[in-house]
């Protein structure tokens, strides 16, 4: 079974993402349970979580088909202490939201060294990689932390596109933080389509797509797949920019697309569009459910 859906809006209420994923023939969604761009957050409140859950009855959603994603301002890997601990107080917070709301998952990027290096030791690639090494140090910790102090919402990690001093862009530093994590159970992984090809994976033909989904397999797993972001890319093959496109507008192209919507290895989690023109999602999401040949999916 594929279930897919876009990022949706909650404003005014969590339960309007289920409303508004519903209007558009969504079968997943994506949310932030709080203001994404704000440290701080109310609260969820009784009437607040009841409507939540009567939502979802409605339009029968259960914790599998949603993906919610972490405010942008969380660095799990901040190389400052102060700004570390703030970070890490606020991913448990938004962890307790998810329990809260029966959710299993909480998609979030892994964070970002933020080293300031010169053009030199940018082309470097043997200290870039202990830098990356050593913020991938602090990420692990902060998510074994987290999960210690939660439970029954596993950690999901996205990979990005690599822009500046983002740690993900490689399955390798995913499969790097995974084997850190001490609870295997609460650790997953969210791939994004044009962070994946913006990062230098290609998937525009059957050859390339495949290449880069057995070397996901290999070094991640596809048994950590705990979600999709179905989004073209304007930026070119590793280019390491991210900027999203509508399907089939980018430089990935539809292609990709249809190998992923047959892809049994990718059944049964949220895939979530977070592509650029929302006015076109239901058609979107129509266009990919058409791309399905098999009858039983
Ligand atoms: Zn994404
Ligand atoms: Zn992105």
């Amino acid at each position: 079974m594929k279930y897919i859906g876009a990022h949706t809006s909650a404003s005014g209420g969590v339960f309007n993402a289920v409303e508004n994923a519903s209007k558009i023939g969504a079968k997943a969604f994506a949310l932030f349970t709080k203001n994404q761009k704000r440290w701080d957050a109310k609260a969820l409140d009784a009437k607040t979580i009841d409507k939540w859950f009567k939502a979802l009855e409605t339009h029968n959603m259960s914790a599998k088909q949603i993906l919610p994603h972490d405010s942008y301002l969380i660095n799990l890997g901040h190389p400052e202490l102060e700004k570390l601990e703030k970070s890490r107080m606020a991913f448990i917070d938004e962890l307790q939201r998810c329990e809260i709301l029966g959710l299993d998952r909480l998609n979030f990027h892994p964070g970002s060294h933020l080293e300031k290096l010169n053009k030199k030791q940018k082309e470097d690639l043997d200290l870039i990689e202990k830098i990356e090494k050593k913020s991938l140090d602090v990420v692990v910790e902060s998510i074994n932390i987290a999960l210690d102090k939660t439970s029954g919402v596993s950690a999901v990690i996205e990979n990005t596109a690599g822009q500046g001093s983002n740690l993900g862009y490689k399955f390798e530093h995913l499969g790097y933080i995974i084997n850190g994590v001490e609870d295997k159970s609460r650790v997953g992984v969210c791939i994004d389509t044009c962070h994946m090809f913006t990062a230098g994976y290609d998937i525009r033909t059957k050859e390339t797509y495949e290449k880069t989904m057995e070397e996901f397999d290999k070094i991640v797993g596809f048994k950590y797949l705990k979600g999709m972001h179905i989004n073209d890319s304007k930026p070119p093959l590793g280019s390491r920019v991210d900027r999203h496109h509508s399907l089939g507008l980018g430089e990935i192209g539809l292609d990709a697309f249809k190998f992923i919507m047959n892809d049994k290895r990718i059944d049964e989690v949220p895939m979530v569009l977070e592509t650029i023109d929302e006015t076109i999602w239901d058609k979107e999401i129509e266009l990919l459910y058409s791309m399905i040949e098999t009858k039983d999916n």
